[in-house]
C-alpha cells in the first residue's frame, strides 16, 4: 500500500496551472487570480462623509454648543461649490465628498437645525470622515496571485475598476460512471440487480462547488469498446477525466484493463479508508482519475486527490481544506494500517468542537456522508480513539447553526 501523502504528492506533481484569461466579475466566483492585482487609484477615491450631518472645521467645534451658518447642501454624487470657512458648515450626506476647508463631520443627531443655521451640540474633532485610500491605497497589491475569488473579492475588485480580472480558466472535467448494474437516476423501476447512478450527481455537485465545469459522459457498461470510445472522447474535450468504478480487484473491473491499454496509468492501493483502490495517470496529455465505485469512496477520493489537483490547475495558492482540532464524542475503532476518513457530525459543546459518527461508516452508505459535516482524520498507527480524546477534523462543510431561530 502507498502512504496517502506519497500518492497525493505524485498526483499534485503532475498538475499544471491552466491558461490565463480575463473573466468578467459576474462569472469569476471561485476562480484564482493569475497575478497580483495592483490598485490603480485610492479607494475611497476621495475623502467623504461617513454620516449624514454637517461638514465643519474642528477649530469651530471646540467650545459647544455653537451656532454655524449653513452655506450649502451636498448629497452623495455631488461636489460642494463652496468652502467651509470659519463659522460656517455645509450640510452633507453619507458618501458625499468632504468639502474643502472641512476636516470634521458632525452627525445630524448631534445638531439642531435653524433657519440657514445649525446648532452643534456635540462633536468629536476629525470624526466621521473616510479618508481617500482608507480601504485600498493606490499602487499597493490588493490581492495576491493565487487568491480564489469570494464574493467580497468580487465587490472589492469592482471598486478599483478591475471588471475582468485575469484568472486561470475554469477546469473542464469529464465524468463517467461505469458498471453494467448502473442505471440513470431517473429510472423509475429498477430491474433485478440494478442500482441508480449516485456517482455522477455526487461528482457534479462536488465539481460545481469548486467552480469546475462538468462534461457529463454518462454511464458506460462493462464493455471495453464503449469504454474506450468514451475515454478517448473525454480526453479530447476535457482538461481532466474522472471515472468511477472498475478499478478494484474484480474480474469485471474492465476500466483497469482498458486504461492500462489506452493510457499511461498506474493502479494504486492507497493506505486510506475508504478509497483504497485508485488509478491515476494520463490519456495522452489529459490527467485521468480512476475513482473507486462506492459513492463514499468517490467522495473521499475526490476530496483527497481530485479537489487539490483541480485547485492546482486553477492556480489556487492553497490546495487543502482546513483542519480543526476537536474531541471525539464517542469511541472510534479504525484500521491502524490506513489513514481513515470517518464521516462525522460536528457540534460545539462547552466551547469545543465535538465529533460524532454520522452513521454507518461503510463505503456504500452515502446517506451518512450526506448527514456529515467533516471527516475525522484518524492517522496511520492509531486503532482506537476513545470518547474525549483529541481528534482532527477536515471540514468539508461548516454546519448551519442547528439551534432553532437566531443565534
Ligand atoms: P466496482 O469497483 O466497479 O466494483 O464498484 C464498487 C461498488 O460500487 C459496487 O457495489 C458498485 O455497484 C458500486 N457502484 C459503482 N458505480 C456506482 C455508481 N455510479 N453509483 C452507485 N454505486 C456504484
Ligand atoms: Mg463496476
Amino acid at each position: 500500500m502507498r502512504p496517502l501523502p506519497d500518492a497525493q504528492r505524485d498526483v499534485l506533481a503532475a498538475m499544471r496551472p491552466l491558461p490565463v484569461e480575463a473573466i468578467s466579475l459576474w462569472n469569476a466566483l471561485g476562480l484564482a487570480l493569475a497575478k497580483d492585482v495592483v490598485a490603480p487609484h485610492d479607494v475611497p477615491p476621495f475623502a467623504n462623509s461617513a454620516m449624514d450631518g454637517y461638514a465643519v472645521r474642528a477649530d469651530d467645534v471646540g467650545d459647544l454648543p455653537v451656532e454655524l451658518d449653513v452655506i450649502e447642501d451636498v448629497p452623495a454624487g455631488h461636489v460642494a461649490d463652496g468652502r467651509v470657512e470659519p463659522g460656517t458648515a455645509i450640510k452633507i450626506m453619507t458618501g458625499a465628498p468632504l468639502p474643502s476647508g472641512a476636516d470634521t463631520v458632525v452627525r445630524v443627531e448631534d445638531t439642531e437645525p435653524g433657519e440657514g443655521k445649525v446648532m452643534i451640540l456635540a462633536a468629536e474633532p476629525r470624526a466621521n470622515v473616510r479618508r481617500a485610500g482608507g480601504d485600498v491605497e493606490a499602487g499597493t497589491v490588493v490581492f495576491e496571485a493565487g487568491t480564489r475569488l469570494t464574493p467580497p473579492h468580487l465587490g472589492s475588485l469592482a471598486t478599483i475598476g478591475v471588471a475582468a480580472p485575469e484568472v486561470h480558466r475554469r477546469p473542464r472535467v469529464a465524468i463517467l460512471s461505469t458498471g453494467d448494474e448502473v442505471v440513470p437516476p431517473d429510472t423509475a423501476e429498477l430491474g433485478p440487480g440494478m442500482i441508480r447512478d449516485a456517482n455522477r450527481p455526487l461528482l457534479t455537485g462536488l465539481l460545481d462547488e469548486l467552480g469546475a465545469e462538468v462534461i457529463d459522459l454518462g454511464i458506460v457498461g462493462d464493455d471495453a469498446d464503449a469504454l474506450t470510445s468514451s475515454l478517448v472522447r473525454g480526453a479530447e474535450v476535457a482538461d481532466v477525466v474522472a471515472t468511477s468504478g472498475g478499478v478494484s480487484m474484480g474480474e469485471y473491473d474492465l476500466v483497469k484493463a482498458v486504461l492500462a491499454e489506452l493510457g499511461d496509468v498506474e493502479f494504486w492501493k492507497v493506505a486510506m479508508q475508504p478509497a483504497k483502490p485508485f488509478a491515476f495517470g494520463h490519456l495522452g496529455e489529459t490527467p485521468l482519475f480512476g475513482l473507486p465505485g462506492n459513492p463514499v469512496s468517490v467522495m473521499v477520493a475526490f476530496e483527497q486527490f481530485l479537489r487539490p489537483a483541480l485547485l492546482k490547475m486553477m492556480g489556487s495558492r492553497f490546495l487543502f481544506r482546513p483542519r480543526v482540532p476537536a474531541v471525539a464524542g464517542e469511541r472510534f475503532v479504525t484500521d491502524p494500517a490506513k489513514t481513515v476518513f470517518l464521516r462525522v457530525i460536528v457540534a460545539v459543546e462547552d466551547g469545543r468542537w465535538v465529533a460524532r459518527s454520522a452513521g454507518s461508516q461503510a463505503s456504500n452508505v452515502l446517506s451518512a456522508a450526506a448527514a456529515a459535516d467533516a471527516f475525522a482524520v484518524i492517522p496511520v498507527g492509531v486503532d482506537v480513539v476513545d470518547r474525549g480524546d483529541p481528534v482532527t477534523l477536515e471540514m468539508f462543510r461548516w454546519p448551519e447553526n442547528r439551534r432553532e431561530g437566531a443565534p
